[in-house]
């Protein structure tokens, strides 16, 4: 007996069972129940959420004939009638569901427009769906109109969108909008209990809390992901082998986070961070399940009733809720939200979240961690906005290869007239001395670092790359990323996630040719952008490849390798200031010059 998946096995078949919409149940069934029918629908709603199931509802509810063949237009079809069955199965000959992502063009619209003028084969009514509807040309959308205007009374037009904004307003006026809503992890929770109780699957609730809140709304999504858990835990839904799976972050390390935050100690922070990292837990992780801590803990700061006796969680979020203020809590809730959108940008996840923790620190209302005052010795640091942009040169294009970029190192030395030993300026400074405070910029320009090739590692591997491992298959990873850029054959997004991904694997056997990637980051792994990359991959390799992506920790990724190498060429320059002769005389000449940390810049 093959195995039917959740996600289909449990489709919503009628009205009642379309969980989280009850709004638009209740439309739907007064509208059927009524006769008071419209001829375009538009429901809009983000993945999952039950847009196709309630098309194909609707469409059973017009033609369903009923047990005995003898029913009539219903807000509750029967599901045993031919019609019933032959839609819930996909072979109803009057029901169409076309996909404009794949269709976009006119010619299949007027294909679908041609047929329209024939009367229904077998049922009462015709129902077009148009999934994705926004994906439509222009010229597609034009040929529409006027069938979607005055529509023969005999065809029903459904149009399905996660983005309305993108659906030209004269389609808009013409249809009834739904708006399904996302659905509220609780109710995703419960749904989840009930399909697993009818599976006979035994599940602990922190599994299905897990679960719940990793669909983000998305029923589909939950359950899909259910179907991984369930062959994940060999049969069983345990919390732990959910959070295993999901890679999702115990909620004890975002709870030692925020204490060591809330008592302002760096040291545990960064201590917590290289326990993450040991274990191998993800960065994007940790600060999503900080962020769902911290949510709670501003709901039981406005509201203390709102705590959920079931929730084992919400004892230690009480706790954690009286250790920081509310405006505190609203603080870190939003740094943890900006920060997430960061990690990807850092040279690896770890950095990228130390800094986005010792950000919370740094800025904590209060201030924990306030700098050290150092009145009697005035520093560029203390002043960054009045220093950086004298000292920093715009950056080269790094496509520019025709001028060879002079690097412009930069040293400022602060000169303070109280405390620099030396009472006379040196020879190339002007004659007047400055005054107390104000900061000397020198600019010493030295020889470009000879180019290295990227895939030798940096001889002192600087702290941020620690975590890249190069390997043979992310050397021609590398390439071909690097070519596929320079031909501007695939877009920012696509970019992103050929810069993110780790070439584990490629099988020159298989027809087509196998690359194997692996992606940290779940919102890059769309089917959609493995698409792009893969016609762009074999675009570029002039031979069909098919890309498959896989979950885990990148260890060796293109954007791993250009982190390393800024960190190398940063060090190189920093080496280079260090023992240039003249920033060395300046050094000597003032005792408490120093070179500012980060304002070495190379270009
Ligand atoms: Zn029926």
């Amino acid at each position: 007996m093959s195995y039917l998946v959740l996600a289909r096995k449990y489709r919503s078949r009628d009205f009642e069972a379309l969980v989280g919409q009850e709004h638009v149940v209740k439309a739907l069934t007064n509208a059927l129940t009524q006769q008071r029918l419209h001829h375009a629908y538009l429901f809009t709603g983000t993945r999952g959420v039950g847009k196709t199931s309630v098309s194909r509802i609707l469409a059973k509810a017009l033609n369903c004939t009923g047990p005995d063949g003898a029913g009539g237009i219903t807000a509750h079809p029967c599901g045993v009638c031919d019609a019933c069955r032959d839609i819930d199965s996909g072979r109803f000959v009057d029901y169409v569901e076309l996909d404009a992502a794949s269709n976009r063009g006119v010619e299949e619209i007027s294909q679908l427009l041609d047929q329209a003028v024939y009367k229904p084969v077998v049922g009462r009514f015709k129902v077009y769906l148009i999934d994705e509807v926004h994906m439509l040309s222009n010229t597609a959308f034009n040929a529409m109109l006027k069938t979607l205007e005055e529509p023969p009374e005999y065809l029903k037009f459904v149009l399905a969108t996660t983005d309305p904004q993108k659906v030209p307003p004269t389609v808009l006026s013409r249809c009834l909008q739904f708006n399904l809503r996302p659905m509220a992890p609780q109710t995703v929770q419960e749904h989840l209990a009930t399909v697993l109780a009818a599976e006979k699957i035994d599940a602990e609730p922190g599994a299905l809390r897990l679960l719940a809140r990793a669909a983000r709304g998305s029923m589909r999504d939950a359950l899909s992901l259910t179907d991984q858990a369930i062959a994940f835990g060999a049969g069983s839904l345990s919390e732990a082998g959910v959070r295993q799976m999901l890679g999702a972050v115990d909620r004890s390390h975002a709870v030692r986070l925020v204490e060591a935050l809330a008592a302002g100690q760096g040291a545990e922070v960064i201590a917590a961070v290289d326990g993450l990292r040991s274990l191998g837990l993800s960065a994007t992780g940790t600060l999503e399940e900080m962020g769902a801590l911290l949510q709670q803990m501003a709901v039981l700061q406005a509201v203390p009733d709102a705590l959920d006796e079931s929730d084992p969680d919400a004892p230690t979020a009480a706790r954690l809720a009286g250790l920081l203020a509310p405006d505190e809590t609203q603080f870190l809730y939003s740094i943890v939200l900006h920060g997430r959108a960061e990690l990807g940008l850092a040279p690896d996840e770890y950095s990228g979240l130390v800094m986005v923790l010792l950000r919370m620190l740094a800025f904590r209302p209060g201030g924990v961690a306030a700098a050290p005052q150092r009145s009697s010795m005035p520093t560029t640091s203390a002043k960054p906005a009045a220093t950086a942009p004298v000292l920093s040169r715009p950056a080269a294009a790094p496509s520019a290869p025709a001028v060879p970029a002079r690097p412009a190192v930069v040293a400022s030395a602060p000169v303070a007239r109280a405390s620099a030993p030396a009472s006379e300026p040196p020879p190339w400074l002007d004659d007047e001395p400055p005054y107390e405070g104000e900061v000397l910029a020198a600019e010493v320009s030295v020889r470009e670092p000879e180019p290295q090739k990227m895939q030798r590692p940096p001889a002192p591997v600087p702290a941020a790359a620690a975590s890249w491992v190069p390997t043979p298959l992310g050397d021609r990873w590398a390439e071909v990323v690097s070519q596929m850029n320079e031909a501007a054959s695939i877009s920012a997004l696509v970019r992103e996630l050929a810069m993110q991904a780790q070439c584990v694997a490629i099988d020159e056997q298989a027809q087509p040719t196998v690359w194997r990637l692996r992606v940290e980051r779940e919102t890059l792994r769309t089917p959609a952008q493995r698409d792009k990359l893969q016609a762009a991959l074999s675009e570029l390799l002039k031979q069909p490849v098919q890309l498959e992506l896989e979950a885990g920790v990148a260890s060796d990724t293109p954007a791993q390798r250009a982190g390393a190498e800024r960190a190398r060429r940063q060090n190189e320059a920093e080496q280079i200031i260090h023992n240039d002769p003249l920033v060395q005389a300046l050094m000597q000449q003032f005792k408490t010059a120093r070179i500012v940390p980060g304002s070495v810049k190379f270009h």
